[in-house]
């Protein structure tokens, strides 16, 4: 999956280094990050050395994020001029970016910059935050206020009934391909009840037997997707809620079509289905 990237090792513990010419850094401005294009067409993470190239004014406050094997990946909000060679993306480009292990390491750094971003001032007394010397945490040093990154949970349900699995296509957005009954998590609610919760909701089923699968982190919706297989409990006639889906179908294991990455959690739980790892 996305979060794979073995052999490099992701380190997440908030253990600050001094920036080094060669480890990368997130310019995030506006819910964009400043991407070095390439000879190819392509665009890579700039470094601390292009940073000095290109006069951004940051380089005595940049603020850690981790580090993969020995690269540190550091992040600032200061204002980048357009400068040629360089153009804003959307972070989105992380999803179709070489190699992996920067592709999940960009995704990850435009989640925490949005956190950093989003989190200027103390929600309860409106003084500037600081970071918090210790931890990933944003302090307030007015009121005491901590803040820690926001990440929003969710689950998602491959429903079996014998031997077919329901899958959807989503109503809104840009993805078209199948997917799975998903949606966030509510407070008060478990893993299990969400699981429930979203299944009635979107098509209208029950269900029982919810077993956890796998899990990934979602960069992308600042998400934690949890995923679970579970079992159609009762009618399998589905009352779709249009709003969320244009469609949920019922597929037997040999008319699911192959997965056509392991990338996300999603496909890869169609895929277990699909080649009978799980039922
Ligand atoms: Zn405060």
């Amino acid at each position: 999956m996305f979060q794979d990237i073995e052999p490099h090792k992701f380190s997440c513990e908030y253990v600050p280094t001094t920036p080094k010419a060669g480890d990368r850094v997130l310019i995030y401005n506006d819910a964009a990050v400043l991407m070095k294009c390439k000879d190819n067409g392509g665009f890579e993470l700039p470094t601390l050395s292009d940073l000095e190239e290109i006069n951004h004014p940051a380089a005595d406050g940049l603020q850690y994020l981790f580090s993969i094997d020995d690269n540190a990946f550091f992040l600032t909000l200061q204002k980048q001029e357009r400068c040629p060679g360089f153009v804003f993306k959307s972070p989105q480009v992380f999803r179709k970016f070489e190699p992996g292990w920067l592709a999940f390491a960009g995704a990850t750094a435009a989640h925490l910059g949005q956190w950093y971003a989003q989190r200027r001032f103390c929600g309860k007394c409106s003084a500037p935050l600081s970071h918090k010397p210790d931890e990933r945490a944003l302090l307030c040093k007015a009121c005491g206020l901590v803040e820690y990154p926001k990440i929003a949970p969710v689950v998602i349900a491959g429903i079996i009934y014998g031997d077919r699995l329901l899958l959807t296509r989503n109503a809104a957005g840009t993805y078209r391909q199948y997917a799975l009954v998903a949606g966030y998590v509510e407070i008060g609610e478990t893993l299990e009840d969400a699981v429930r919760r979203e299944v009635l909701e979107e098509v209208g089923l029950h269900v029982k037997n919810i077993r956890y699968y796998k899990s990934q982190p979602w960069a992308f919706s600042g998400s934690l997707l949890s995923g679970f297989f579970v079992e159609l409990d009762g009618s399998d006639q589905i009352t779709l809620d249009t709003r969320e889906l244009s469609e949920a179908v019922w597929l037997r294991r040999e008319d699911i079509p192959p997965a056509p990455s392991g990338f996300s959690l999603t496909w890869t739980m169609i895929e277990a289905f699909r080649l009978g790892q799980v039922s």
